[in-house]
């Protein structure tokens, strides 16, 4: 634990002494807390009135048996879960993962997380994270299918447009969306936006898909000009290969910027001529294949075994859009070492606390996830309004709203980090004008 004010750090003795198992909401929890001590000491109210120990207590956690029969006709259990989190600035939003590597853990981070970067998007969206430990990896459409159907067969009672709205994460895109409101649909009678990231002929949004991706190198380009530099001519590294790394490619690329190195959880690919979007989203939406893939289209390019290397790969940017710690401090020091000048982050935190302070200390510019990667939830955030207009909007219309949000939300960041001394450091600010917002309105509504 890292964190000096006494309020703070007894609350947090206390969370750790309740959850001890739950390493990566600690250290979610941790970070926040640490950024919050100059708001805890300008604002006595917080203490007295409990604030600290409520917002980092989930308001509900939902977890549930998810019952399936594979291809074979054999019977499969997973476990399913939704963490309810923060709903004082409007209804429960947050993705849905569908991992082997999820458990109540992972999603309590996820879903603490997920209400400071809602509330830095200026919409009416409240925190939540779901998912389940089953892995979509080498099932078939029919097995995901009955997977989803299943699993909504549960979380249909705990969810709806102005209570709780799920969307996509690792392992839950299109597809699962599909199956998914297929069976919301089909269960309660209604169709209604209980979910974003549907498909654009049932009510999903233009450039949701991309949102994510591109709202990263939005911000990032905001932070990158504010220091006077840019995407132009940059060298990029981005981790993973799925939907964030993808549009997060395309964008990089748009704004001038050559993507040479990309990956998998399997390993990382090298080619030095810039790698074109379209070719791993082929090799991994269509072909839903390995990244080594690669090679077949591409024969001068190098294919690397084990993912965590790629940090190795000299860049000038670099954004890690796999997953949670894959950013760790000797991948921190290689970037360093390498001459890299700015980390954003695309991913849920994707760097590990060691990673972020040696980046931080060498005058790295760091982008952190509740900020950089909040365009996909926005973007939500505008499918919501739409389906609740019954209207679509273009997709240079959404588009040009996730820019606007983006330059808001590094503004904000920004401004928040200097106004408490703390200038350039867009963790704390990030996290400092997440939670004023959701404080007061949690302060206006009484003790609940
Ligand atoms: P996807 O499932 O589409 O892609 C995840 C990618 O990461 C896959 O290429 C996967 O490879 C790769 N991966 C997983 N583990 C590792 C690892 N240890 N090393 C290298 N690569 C790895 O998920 P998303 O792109 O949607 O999500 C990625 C991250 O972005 C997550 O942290 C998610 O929470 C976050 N995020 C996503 C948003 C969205 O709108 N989708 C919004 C905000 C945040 P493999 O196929 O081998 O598993």
């Amino acid at each position: 634990m890292s964190i000096k004010n006494a309020y703070l750090a007894g609350v947090y003795e206390g969370l750790a002494k309740r959850n001890a198992e739950q390493k990566e909401f600690l250290q979610a929890v941790d970070e926040v807390l640490e950024s919050l001590e100059p708001v805890i000491e300008a604002r006595p109210e917080l203490e007295k009135n409990g604030l600290i120990e409520r917002i980092v207590e989930p308001e509900r956690v939902v977890m549930f048996r998810v019952p399936w029969v594979d291809d074979n006709g054999k019977v499969q259990v997973n476990r399913g879960y939704r963490v309810q989190f923060n709903s004082a600035i409007g209804p429960y939003k947050g993705g849905l993962r569908f991992h082997s590597s999820v458990n109540l853990s992972v999603i309590k981070f996820l879903g603490f997380e997920q209400v400071f970067k809602n509330s830095l998007t200026g919409l009416p969206m409240g925190g939540g994270k779901g998912g389940s430990d089953f892995d979509p990896h080498g099932k078939s459409d029919a097995e995901v299918m009955r997977f989803c159907q299943s699993f909504m067969t549960e979380l249909y009672r705990h969810i709806g447009p102005d209570c709780d709205v799920p969307a996509g994460d690792i392992g839950v895109g299109g597809r699962e969306i599909g199956y998914l409101f297929g069976q919301y649909k089909r269960i309660t009678n209604s169709f209604v936006g209980v979910l974003t990231g549907k498909g654009i002929p049932y009510g999903g949004s233009l450039a949701r898909t991309e949102a994510t991706g591109y709202g990263l190198c939005y911000y990032t380009d905001e932070m990158l000009k504010a220091n006077g530099k840019s995407f132009d001519g940059a060298k990029v590294v981005v981790s993973g290969s799925g939907n964030v790394a993808t549009y997060a490619n395309q964008k990089a690329t748009q704004l001038g910027g050559k993507v040479i190195a990309m990956s998998d959880s399997n390993g990382y690919i090298v080619d030095e001529n810039g790698i074109d979007y379209k070719v791993i989203k082929e090799i991994k939406e269509v072909k839903r294949a390995r990244i080594k893939t690669y090679l077949d289209y591409v024969p001068s390019a190098k294919y690397v075994e084990g993912s965590s290397g790629i940090w190795t790969v000299p860049c000038d940017i670099a954004l890690p859009c796999a997953t949670q710690n894959e950013l760790d401090l000797d991948g921190a020091k290689a970037l360093v070492a390498n001459g890299c000048y700015a980390v954003a982050e695309g991913a849920n935190m994707p760097s590990t606390p060691d990673a972020v302070a040696y980046l931080q200390a060498n005058k790295v510019l760091f982008a952190p996830a509740k900020a950089s990667n909040a365009g996909g939830v926005a973007t939500s955030g505008l499918e919501m309004s739409q389906n609740s207009q019954r209207l679509s909007w273009t997709f240079d219309e959404v588009d040009g709203k996730l820019q606007g949000i983006m330059k808001n939300i590094y503004a904000n960041t920004a401004a928040a980090a200097e106004a408490y001394g703390m200038k350039g450091n867009l963790v704390a600010g990030a996290n400092i004008a997440g939670f004023n917002k959701v404080a007061d309105a949690m302060l206006a509504q009484g003790i609940v």
